[in-house]
């Protein structure tokens, strides 16, 4: 996330310099209005910004399950704490003024690909809230060498089409937030790491950002245009009081923190409960996991204690993979076939094919992730071609599979092949039926001539139409004989059947 201002070569801290002093001498006159968005401090509700949540926990929970497989845990706690957050919402202002109002932030725990965004994406598609996702690996303190916590805001009114007032009632998600745990190193921590923390810690409370970017040149330069015409700048702020934010991380290496904790407060009564934790491991541990780990991670405790809520997300296993492939509801699969239907071809795939591709996927150890690039692996090729020939649906076995290749040959050449027997059909009104040794003959001899199955029949069968008319029949067979000698076998026809009706 450069700023626009890096990337045109200005300097957006004289530009900012400017505004302010422009700002300065405007700050006297009594009458300056201050166009701000938010009613009042963080009085948005859902009426406010147009949104009704009526939706309980559990019907939340029942429309992730249609989706989401596995996650029983993460997707029972994201249903509960993000429904009760948004019906919140629906409060009159006045019961809201709680100090301290405690949000429901929640902290998703787990590796990539499991179902972390899906989730998120799914809950805001169903609550119909704006959402936006960031990577915070993008930000840094200053936000003006990478980007800016707030920009993030800013994103999120983008995705609510410039509504303010919905933007206020959207979900911030980031990822890789186990990227900003400040290494304790021999010169303490991590400065800039902690100085990020402190930066989203404040969006997560309560803040107001600026709609305009302090590191956005245009609309910086828009803001001195105006203020030059008018005298004044219209400045509009998004409050973030009832954004929701999700954070998300692999955390690798807290397992060890949390066995370490669990191990100290076993010393006293060692025998038994040392055992007991041995057995715990990996996803368990982190499940375990609790402030004063992350802390230990390297969180400011401040950060940590705006994120109340932990949900852990487990590994996928292959039999996990193949059930996303196998669900109706399957993103991975409804995109493909998407893919296909968009050249008007229709796909479908095995159940054998699905459970080895579940396989491949599995082992490239990037969860459900790994599905998508096995797909693509073996789709690629089929993308490519089969919009260019006529080909209205084909079947992905477990032989297409295990040979791409091989079995885009083989349906290039049916294909072909049906072609001319439709076309043999519709010019001659003679229906040929192909024997598949006929077939496997046909492909070969084309094969050895460089041709398509299509055009070597056409040159082999070109009397067949006149031929066959001749004799009367309806129909023919193809057996291979046929093709090994097309010539001799419409003669004898002929002649047979000339011979019969003398
Ligand atoms: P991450 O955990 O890294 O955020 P995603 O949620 O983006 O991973 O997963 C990538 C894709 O994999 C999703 O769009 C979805 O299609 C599929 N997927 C991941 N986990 C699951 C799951 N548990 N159930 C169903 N589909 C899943």
């Amino acid at each position: 996330m450069q700023p626009r201002s890096e990337k045109m070569g200005l300097d957006p801290e004289k530009l900012r310099e400017l505004l302010a002093q422009q700002l300065e001498e405007q700050e006297p006159t009594p009458a300056q209005p201050e166009a701000s968005a938010t009613q009042g401090e963080g009085t948005t509700t859902a009426e406010g910004a147009n949104f009704h949540f009526d939706l309980k926990p559990e019907q939340l929970e029942a429309h992730l399950d249609q989706y989401v497989i596995k996650q029983h845990e993460a997707k029972a706690i994201l249903a509960t704490k993000i429904c009760t957050h948004f019906n919140r919402l629906n409060l009159p202002p006045e019961e809201e003024e709680i100090v301290g109002n405690i949000k429901n932030n929640v902290l998703m725990i787990g590796p990539t690909g499991v179902g972390k965004t899906y989730l998120i994406r799914l809950i805001a598609r169903k609550l119909g809230v704006p959402f936006v996702k960031g990577d915070a690996t993008k930000f840094s303190e200053t936000g003006y060498v990478g980007g800016d916590v707030e920009d993030l805001v800013r994103e999120l009114v983008r995705d609510a089409d410039g509504d303010i007032e919905r933007a206020q009632c959207g979900i911030i998600y980031i990822d890789e937030i186990d990227k900003i745990a400040s290494s304790r190193g021999v010169n303490g921590p991590d400065v800039s790491r902690s100085g990020v923390q402190r930066n989203l810690l404040k969006l997560m409370e309560e803040t107001d950002v600026d709609l305009k970017a302090p590191h956005d040149i245009a609309s910086q330069m828009e803001s001195v245009m105006q203020m030059q015409q008018t005298g004044k700048v219209e400045r509009q702020k998004i409050n973030t009081r009832n954004i929701l934010f999700i954070v998300s991380g692999a955390f690798s290496g807290l397992d060890e923190i949390v066995a370490r904790r669990l191990n100290k407060g076993s010393m006293g009564f060692r025998a038994n409960a040392d055992a007991a934790i041995e057995q715990i491991e990996g996803d368990q541990l982190l499940a375990r996991a609790r402030a004063e780990d992350l802390i230990e991670y390297g969180f400011e405790s401040e950060f940590i204690g705006r994120l109340p809520v932990i949900a852990v997300l487990h590994d996928l296993e292959a039999d996990d993979l193949c059930q996303i492939l196998r669900n109706p509801k399957s993103d991975v699969i409804l995109s493909k076939k998407r893919d296909f239907r968009a050249y008007g071809i229709e796909v479908e795939f095995t159940d054998e094919a699905l459970a080895l591709l579940a396989e491949r996927a599995y082992g490239e150890h990037i969860g459900a992730r790994g599905l998508v690039s096995a797909i693509e692996k073996v789709l690629i090729n089929y993308e490519k071609k089969l919009p260019s020939v006529d080909i209205d649906h084909f079947a992905v076995d477990a032989d297409t599979v295990l040979d791409p290749a091989t079995g885009l040959a083989h349906l290039l050449q049916d294909t072909s092949l049906r072609n001319f027997r439709e076309g043999f059909r519709r010019e001659h009104d003679i229906n040929l039926v192909v024997t598949p040794a006929a077939a496997v003959r046909i492909e070969e001899l084309a094969a050895e001539r460089g041709l398509e199955p299509r055009a070597l029949c056409e040159e082999i069968f070109s009397d067949y139409g006149h031929g066959l008319k001749l004799a009367g029949l309806g129909e023919f067979r193809i057996g291979p004989e046929v093709v090994n000698d097309p010539q001799e076998t419409l003669n004898s026809l002929i002649k047979s059947y000339y011979s019969e009706r003398d």
